[in-house]
């Protein structure tokens, strides 16, 4: 497919002004060049952009298993409550859109009724993002309490690869604790790591295995008598919201993948929102401004404690509409329905898969589960890689692969809640069928997709060698 520059005609515009009649304007500071804007007629411009959207796939074209991050179908209500003027034409400096402010404070109190924390902040524009805010809290805590020998983070290697990350770039140590054989907290493990420069743990739940731990409790509280804090990932909420409280778990703070449980749509680059959820003790370091309420009329107020700024303004406001439009769509009901049903999702698929590949950690999962293909590959080849790629050509988005990295030749499934028991007996049937071409052929499998419009682009040079930029012949 051409680019829009190659499709550039000079002269070419897709608007006609009309004759100049005012006097013409000399600017003192121009640019020497013009810019080399592709030059265009609308009839272009669309027939490219419809051209993109069809070779792209998204969760309006089929089933998107991408583990780890969601991709459930996003009701098209809550874009609609989005885009009231109510909401887009306004400012965030404005102090009189009370509608919006009394949103924001509801939809504040629900996440913090879901998640059992006191507060809530709506600033952080991803789950990354999210994390770093609330390592910030714990980092002040321990600051302003003379705790300064408390530098280090434990992270399970079960953990989110945002999670060491996010507390390398907060500063801190990160202490990595392997997992046990059932692929929950080793215990054992844990209590060896934490002591006197323990800051705090950072908690992946469900994991990235999709298992719920069941020593939850036992962790933090091995935490919190070693004078550390307990932050619990909640990008993967989907699995116990409204079902389990990450609060009376233990936890201090936690963060939210508005754009995974709560309905924006995302993969393309945002906009997201990660929204930082603590307990009352930690509120007063919270970012920039709070929502207050003095006689029925709420306004931002400063904290004085505050960590500062960590994003203009207040955050992606129209996400939280969207998250809001939603909850109140599913009612107290419908969240922990919506729970359940990902997680029943999750269990039917793995039961439909489990007698034909190999289940990474047998038994019930939470949202997701992970499939190994170590053994397979070492007895036909067929990697993990060419399974994903040969699903594209039943219709399917791949699998995330190669994570967990604690799992070999991984595939990571997340059906999510909004999949009919139909297309999860198709997605089965792809599988199944794919396992069958892995006996009689599996050299066939290995230039996978075969039907898609881009075929299996070569990686290490993508990733040696990216062209991210377009160069002119001229
Ligand atoms: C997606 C995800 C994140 C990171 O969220 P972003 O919005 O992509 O920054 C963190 N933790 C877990 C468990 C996730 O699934």
């Amino acid at each position: 497919m051409k680019t829009l520059f190659e499709r550039s005609v000079k002269g070419r515009r897709c608007t006609i002004l009309p004759e100049n009649d005012v006097p013409v304007y000399e600017f003192a500071e121009t640019r020497a060049v013009a810019p080399r804007l592709p030059e265009l007629s609308e009839t272009d411009i669309s027939r490219h952009y419809t051209k993109l959207a069809q070779h792209t796939f998204g969760v309006n074209n089929g089933f998107y298993p991408l583990g780890s991050c969601t991709m459930k179908y996003n009701p098209k209500i809550n874009e609609e409550a989005a885009a009231l003027e109510g909401f887009t034409q306004i400012h965030p400096t404005q102090q009189d859109a009370q509608g919006s402010l009394r949103l924001l404070k509801t939809a504040e109190k629900y996440l913090c009724e879901i998640t059992g924390m006191d507060e809530m902040t709506f600033t952080p524009a991803a789950g990354a993002h999210g994390e770093l805010t609330g390592l910030m809290l714990i980092k002040k805590y321990h600051e302003v309490n003379g705790h300064t020998q408390r530098v280090k983070i434990i992270v399970p290697d079960s953990a989110h690869g945002t999670n060491p990350a996010s507390s390398s770039m907060c500063g801190f140590t990160v202490v990595n604790i392997p997992s046990s054989e059932d692929g929950c907290v080793d215990l054992d493990e844990l209590r060896k790591a934490v002591g006197e420069d323990t800051a705090g743990l950072m908690l992946t739940n469900p994991n990235t295995l999709g298992i719920f731990d069941k020593n939850i409790k036992q962790i933090t509280d091995i935490v919190h008598e070693a004078g550390g804090l307990c932050y619990y990932d909640g990008a993967n909420l989907n699995a116990v919201m409204g079902i389990a409280r990450p609060g009376d778990m233990g936890f201090d703070c936690i963060h939210l993948n508005l754009h995974k449980s709560f309905s924006t749509p995302h993969g393309g680059g945002g906009p997201g929102s990660g929204p930082v959820g603590c307990k009352s003790f930690l509120a007063e370091f919270l970012p920039s401004q709070r929502i207050v309420e003095e006689a029925g009329t709420l306004k931002w107020e400063d904290r004085k404690d505050s960590i500062g700024m960590v994003r203009s303004f207040h955050g992606n406001f129209l996400v939280v509409v969207k998250a809001f439009a939603y909850l109140v769509t599913l009612g107290k009901q419908g969240v922990p329905e919506t729970a359940k049903n990902a997680v029943l999702n999750a269990n039917y698929l793995k039961h439909l898969l489990e007698d034909t590949y190999e289940v990474a950690k047998p038994g019930i999962c939470m949202h997701e589960f992970v499939l190994t293909l170590e053994n397979l590959k070492k007895e036909t080849g067929v990697s993990a890689m060419d399974v994903a790629k040969a699903l594209q050509d039943y219709g399917i988005h791949p699998p995330t692969m190669y994570f967990p990295l604690n799992v070999h030749e991984a595939l990571m499934l997340e059906p999510t809640e909004t999949e009919s028991k139909e297309t999860l007996d198709e997605a089965a049937a792809a599988f199944l069928d794919i396992y069958k071409t892995i006996q009689e052929n599996p050299e066939s499998l290995h230039d996978t997709p075969h039907h898609s419009y881009i075929k299996r682009p070569d990686e290490v040079t993508a990733a040696r060698h990216p062209v991210l930029r377009y160069r002119f012949d001229d």
